[in-house]
């Protein structure tokens, strides 16, 4: 069969600088704001005329930074505990027979001028630099379905309870991003409530530090019984 190459439109500019620490899904944490550059020949305003009325978009882009792994028949996904394993087209899981991931996203403007066009986006699960090859306007009367059923995967992951920050963490924020440093506080803590851990610490729980590169900086927690400890941040630049 002849199957047209696919040729990125758009390039997603987002905080998340590795694979470790983002949700599994988009809109898990609506906060993480990504622009959408488009690139040329695909950047003209014509192409996206229209899509300014609609609050949400389903994206298509490619798994970019693991295109050289193997896929196989299936996987473990992290809300099975990492130890069962159900088919890889049962999953959402990142390593397919073609690397494509869907995310349906929140639209909060579109931008047009002679420089191109940027779309901004929230809730997004996609790394810093991820190709886009697609984007779809969300129909709720056709993408919607409430009465669907969702398998393993049926209800919203549980969340952290408690998240908290070092003192020194805190001020290091602030003097990082003076001013903004409530609202990144609050963004890593409701990342963090996400319990990006591999579901095997869980069961095998022991005082590890975890980290993340978030924006431009480090982010360094332990995990205390059913409490989240931010221990540092520290600037990259
Ligand atoms: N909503 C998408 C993605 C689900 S998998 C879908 O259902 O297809 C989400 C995980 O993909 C994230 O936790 C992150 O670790 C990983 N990821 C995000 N962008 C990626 C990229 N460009 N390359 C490889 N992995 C990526």
């Amino acid at each position: 069969m002849n199957v047209p190459s696919l040729d990125p439109i758009g390039i997603v500019h987002s905080p998340f600088r590795e694979k470790f620490g983002i949700p599994r899904q988009s809109r898990l944490v609506e906060g993480v704001e990504a622009t959408l550059e488009l690139l040329p020949p695909y950047n003209r305003p014509e192409a996206v005329a229209g899509l300014e009325t609609f609050s949400h978009l389903w994206l298509i882009f490619l798994f970019h930074a693991h295109l050289d792994a193997p896929w196989r028949p299936t996987v473990r996904p992290p809300r099975l505990g990492g130890n069962r394993r159900v088919g890889v087209f049962a999953s959402r899981a990142p390593y397919r027979p073609n690397p494509l991931g869907l995310s349906a996203v929140t639209l909060s403007a579109v931008e047009t001028n002679e420089n191109g066009v940027r779309l901004q986006l929230g809730g997004v699960d996609l790394l810093d630099g991820t190709p886009v090859v697609d984007i779809k306007p969300y129909l709720p009367y056709a993408d919607s379905i409430p009465e669907a059923t969702g398998g393993f995967a049926s209800t919203t992951p549980g969340t952290h309870a408690k998240v908290v920050f070092s003192n020194e963490a805190l001020s290091e924020l602030a003097r990082l991003y003076p001013g903004k440093e409530k609202a990144i506080a609050d963004l890593l803590i409701q990342l963090l409530a996400l319990d990006p851990r591999p579901s095997y610490q869980e069961k095998h729980p022991q005082q590890r530090i975890f980290g993340m590169r978030f924006m431009d900086f480090d982010c360094r927690w332990v995990v205390e019984g059913d409490t989240t400890r931010v221990l540092s941040i520290v600037s990259c630049t």
